[in-house]
């Protein structure tokens, strides 16, 4: 078996640690015999056919803006048609509201989205800082958000969970991040994988599933990653 992943714009939107998910994925992949290969994608390349696991990580709104519209057209639509095969994603913050229909920005132009998620992105008046409890169908998620843009989730969008510490989505109502078939997208900086190992395997048993049907993996000795969750909530609840 071999995880091909595709870490969308590594060098123009990786920021508050999010490269530790594209790590996290290829580490527990690995400590499974699973052959890995990392394919950086960026402005002005193409999406790479044999990628199964993508991850977009988070970023400023100046550079999401070159990003936006790098997305657009074909490379658009080749990252869509990977996700309606089965291919797995992970999107955080700026990677996550450029998957909407479209992100609009304080003082600049509205920036066209790729329209996997049924979402819109507004940047609001206040910034979203601190600690994320969600509760998920991975179980309960931990992760830390930093964000001013607002998601509202369309009528056919689906939410990755229900947040029970933090802002989550929009701080209104209650939801966090969406979901479309293999494909999650969120606020959850952390970086979220490493602390939530449930999630990090099923984007890899979802991708590695793409071609091989369904795939159950090994259950790893995750006490360390357990220590972290455990600690990470802790801290978050303290905040409520
Ligand atoms: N556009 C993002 C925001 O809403 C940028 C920050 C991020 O990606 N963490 O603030």
């Amino acid at each position: 078996m071999k995880l091909v992943i595709g870490w969308l714009y590594a060098s123009t939107m990786n920021i508050y640690g999010d490269r530790g998910n594209v790590i996290a994925l290829h580490r527990r992949a690995e400590w499974r015999g699973i052959r890995v290969e990392i394919r950086e994608i960026g402005i002005g390349d193409p999406i790479p056919e044999d990628v199964n696991c993508f991850f977009w990580g988070g970023g400023q709104d100046q550079e999401q803006a070159a990003v936006a519209a790098d997305m657009q057209g074909t490379k658009g639509e080749a990252l869509r048609a990977a996700i309606e095969d089965g291919a797995s994603l992970l999107a955080v913050c700026g990677g996550y509201q450029l998957l909407g229909h479209e992100y609009r920005p304080h003082n600049a132009a509205p920036q066209p989205g790729v329209g996997l998620f049924d979402a819109v992105s507004t940047a609001g008046p206040e910034r979203f800082i601190g600690n994320v409890i969600v509760e998920s169908e991975w179980g309960e998620l931990v992760g830390f958000e930093n964000h001013s843009g607002l998601t509202t989730l369309g009528p056919t969008a689906t939410p990755m969970g229900r947040v029970r510490v933090g802002r989550g989505n929009n701080g209104r109502d209650g939801t966090e991040g969406a979901r479309y078939r293999n494909a999650v997208g969120c606020y959850l900086h952390g970086s979220l994988l490493p602390k939530n190992p449930a999630l990090a395997d099923w984007l890899v048993e979802r991708a590695l599933a793409r071609r091989r049907g369904d795939v159950q993996l090994e259950p790893l000795p995750d006490t360390i990653e357990s220590m972290a969750h455990a600690e990470a909530v802790a801290r978050a609840a303290a905040t409520r």
